[in-house]
């Protein structure tokens, strides 16, 4: 199958300085449906790949000023390099020319003179072989946000709050700053499922999510489902005073959601608990620990009546204290 019967034709940045090796190496690719574009040297080559990311670079090993080696080592450093292969051209059949060739980051190479079927293969499997990469790559990519999202809300799931908070835990405990945590639960949710249906209520969880999300600025915050009706956002280099901010305006944004709940128990209006926790991780203390202390703040604004945010006061660790 050649290269332009592909959807668009991919593009081969040729390196070398011979303009006569240039001029046949084009004549070739180009006959089997590729796009051409021609460097004399490693300078050269730079700027273009830099400009135009082609999808393969033939380069000549023996270059004056800037060989080939030195030419695929700078290569390796630019943007976008990463899937692009590099076939090296050689006239250079020792072992060590060979082996410095792999090592400076080329895939792959072929000897002058040139052997024409050979070269077509090469250039054809390479160029597959980093668009099937590329796929991968964002198919993982796909995977990985797939398996830390939550389906009905599309904010972060129980997962991704674990690994986040695990990774932000241990980001603060080495620069010994604050993290905040909040954790969230609907009030009387089982009561408005019971009253306006499972479906009602899923998109109630979905009206809530976003308006959290919607308080949550910082490119560093997280916010995630929990459980079924509790939410969790996750504030590094956040104080108390913060934390108090950011749960204050959660309660207040439910409430201004005002969807009816005739039968909740403190309001007409669906409403929010919230507990939230501070501290600066300490070598001694604990993840999990954390969480509770978030959890038991919950419990205690759940007590207190609902509809309203409470902080965890952290006791002092003593053998003595009770
Ligand atoms: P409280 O004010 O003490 O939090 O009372 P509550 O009724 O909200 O608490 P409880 O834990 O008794 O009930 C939680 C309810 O949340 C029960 C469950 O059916 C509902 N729930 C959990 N996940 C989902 C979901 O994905 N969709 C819907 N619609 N409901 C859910
Ligand atoms: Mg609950
Ligand atoms: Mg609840």
């Amino acid at each position: 199958m050649k290269a332009n019967s592909q959807e668009s034709k991919s593009l081969v940045l040729i390196v070398d300085d011979e303009p006569f090796i240039r001029l046949i190496l084009r004549h070739f690719l180009e006959r089997e449906g590729y796009q051409i574009v021609e460097a004399q040297n490693g300078i050269e080559a730079l700027t273009l790949f830099s400009q135009l990311h082609p999808d393969i670079v033939l380069l000549d090993a023996i270059m004056p000023d800037m060989d080939g080696f030195e030419c695929c080592t700078q290569l390796q450093h630019l943007d976008f390099s990463k899937h692009t292969p590099v076939l090296m051209i050689t006239g250079l059949e020792d072992q060590e020319s060979v082996d410095r060739a792999f090592e400076v980051g080329a895939m792959d190479y072929v000897n002058k003179p040139i052997h024409w079927p050979v070269l077509r293969q090469r250039v054809k499997r390479l160029i597959q072989q980093s668009q099937l990469q590329q796929k991968l790559e964002a198919v993982n990519l796909e995977l990985q946000r797939l398996v830390t999202t939550d389906g009905l809300t599309q904010i972060a799931n129980r997962r991704g709050f674990e690994e986040y908070f695990n990774q932000e835990w241990q980001r603060l405990k080495r620069d010994q700053r604050s993290l905040s945590l909040i954790l969230c639960d609907v009030d009387f949710f089982k009561l408005y499922n019971d009253t306006y249906g499972h479906r009602v209520g899923d998109r109630c969880l979905q009206e809530i999510a976003k308006v959290i999300k919607d308080i949550i600025k910082r490119p560093g915050d997280l916010v995630a489902r929990y459980g079924g009706e509790e939410f969790a956002v996750i504030l590094p280099n956040t104080d108390t005073h913060g934390a108090t901010n950011v749960a204050d305006k959660i309660c207040h944004a439910v409430r201004t959601l005002a969807i009816p709940h005739k039968n909740s128990q403190v309001s007409p209006h669906v409403t929010i608990s919230v507990g939230f926790t501070t501290e600066i991780p300490q070598p001694s203390s604990d993840l999990e620990e954390m969480i509770a202390a978030a959890d038991r703040a919950l419990y205690q604004a759940k007590a207190a009546g609902r509809d309203r945010f409470v902080q965890n006061i952290l006791l002092p660790k003593s053998k003595n204290f009770w």
